[in-house]
């Protein structure tokens, strides 16, 4: 048996229409000066006043934040921080996908302990704890409403850098499924399939334990009954609820069991070739599990339901991809590398890159730059 160390930082306040309580919620932490972190869409989606008015009925100030886009990077933060700085803010906002949450993360560690965000790289090198903060998630996806890092790109190398402390965690996350409804079909689906690939390596990483499990097999469960309903039936309620449970069951996860290969393949890709990180993952994830099929069929079976059948282990990873290829296809995310603009010359390159990601040092199977080329080449 695996030992573990866990502890739930995190309040979760989960139901429709919670959003409603944001302000409730901000007073009971004792915010007074909010930075609410929002990303350009959700300005317009109408979200930022309806923020705002909750806050502000609440007597808080909220002063919002928008300069930054969907892979945000040291520049960015940077930014964030030189505009928060002579606010005097006490507290912060994240309200969007996860690049909103991860960006409020990251102006959060240069607000509080100054420097650059490389200097965070990894974990727990604040020496003052963060600002509190609240965090509305408005895709299912990302999960990183349950995580105590920031994903941040180099503003030059675009290459992403994950910096995480214990304070970084949000106080409260607060779930709402209604403000992922009006969320446009490819948000919904990119979001989606990487929340799936949260599930799937999670649940097999050199790092998994017996409680990142229970989130993993948990969240699996939840996305892959909801994914092509949600596709097909937007307003679906119930299914809308799945996904952004699952997320966040999947990012809790990933806090314990961290990710693998096809996150380590996929972010090489986004930096040059600015594919969006959820139609990486759908070109490379079935490839990976496949892949990885030798050394942890027994635990993708667990995934299918299926952990009694060994002998039939051995199948498990195929029909694992399979079905991941289904919804792939579900999704309009059925395409290979070539389609995408990447040639086989410049897969060795994009394979060195992906051997440097601190994400492959938990796969299960070994990683290294020519696993990264077998994979590609699968893929390509
Ligand atoms: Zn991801």
């Amino acid at each position: 048996m695996v030992p573990f160390d866990f502890q739930l930082r995190i309040r979760i306040v989960f139901g429709q229409g919670t959003l409603e309580r944001l302000g409730q919620l901000a007073r009971g932490l004792g915010f007074r000066r909010t930075l609410l972190v929002a990303d350009a869409g959700i300005l317009q989606a109408g979200y930022v006043a309806e923020a705002m008015r909750l806050l502000e009925a609440a007597s808080i100030e909220a002063l919002p934040f928008h300069a930054f886009d969907q892979n945000p990077d040291s520049a960015m933060v940077e930014a964030g921080r030189r505009f928060a700085e002579p606010l005097r803010i006490d507290s912060v906002v994240g309200l969007g996908g996860g690049s909103s949450i991860d960006c409020a993360r990251g102006i959060n560690f240069l607000l509080t302990n100054g420097g650059t965000i490389a200097d965070y790289r990894g974990y727990g090198k604040a020496t003052t704890p963060l600002l509190p903060m609240i965090a509305v998630p408005t895709t299912a996806g990302t999960g990183s409403e349950a995580q105590s890092y920031a994903v941040i790109a180099d503003a030059k190398t675009h290459m992403k850098v994950a910096c995480g402390d214990p304070s970084a965690a949000a106080r409260v996350a607060l779930l709402d499924p209604e403000v992922t409804f009006t969320a446009p079909h490819h948000v919904t689906a990119m979001a989606g399939f990487d929340a799936l690939a949260h599930a799937v390596e999670t649940a097999v990483t050199m790092r998994q334990t017996p409680m990142s499990d229970t989130f993993s097999l948990r969240a699996w469960r939840l996305l892959n009954d909801a994914f092509e309903r949600v596709l097909l039936h937007p307003a679906d309620a119930e299914a809308r609820a799945g996904m952004q449970l699952g997320a966040h069951y999947a990012g809790m996860a990933i806090e314990q069991s961290m990710l693998g290969a096809a996150h380590a393949c996929a972010n090489p890709l986004t930096a040059r070739y600015n594919l969006p990180h959820g139609l990486a993952l759908a070109i490379l994830l079935p490839h990976v599990v496949r892949w990885n099929g030798g050394v942890a069929a027994e635990r993708y079976a667990a995934l299918l339901n299926s952990p009694r059948r060994r002998a039939r282990d051995q199948d498990a990873a195929e029909a694992l991809a399979f079905r991941l290829e289904d919804l792939a296809r579900a999704a309009g995310l059925a395409v290979t590398l070539s389609d995408s603009g990447v040639e086989e010359t410049a897969l060795p390159e994009l394979a060195a890159e992906a051997a440097q990601q601190w994400t492959g040092t938990f796969n299960p199977c070994p990683f290294d730059a020519a696993g990264a080329i077998d994979i590609y080449r699968a893929a390509l």
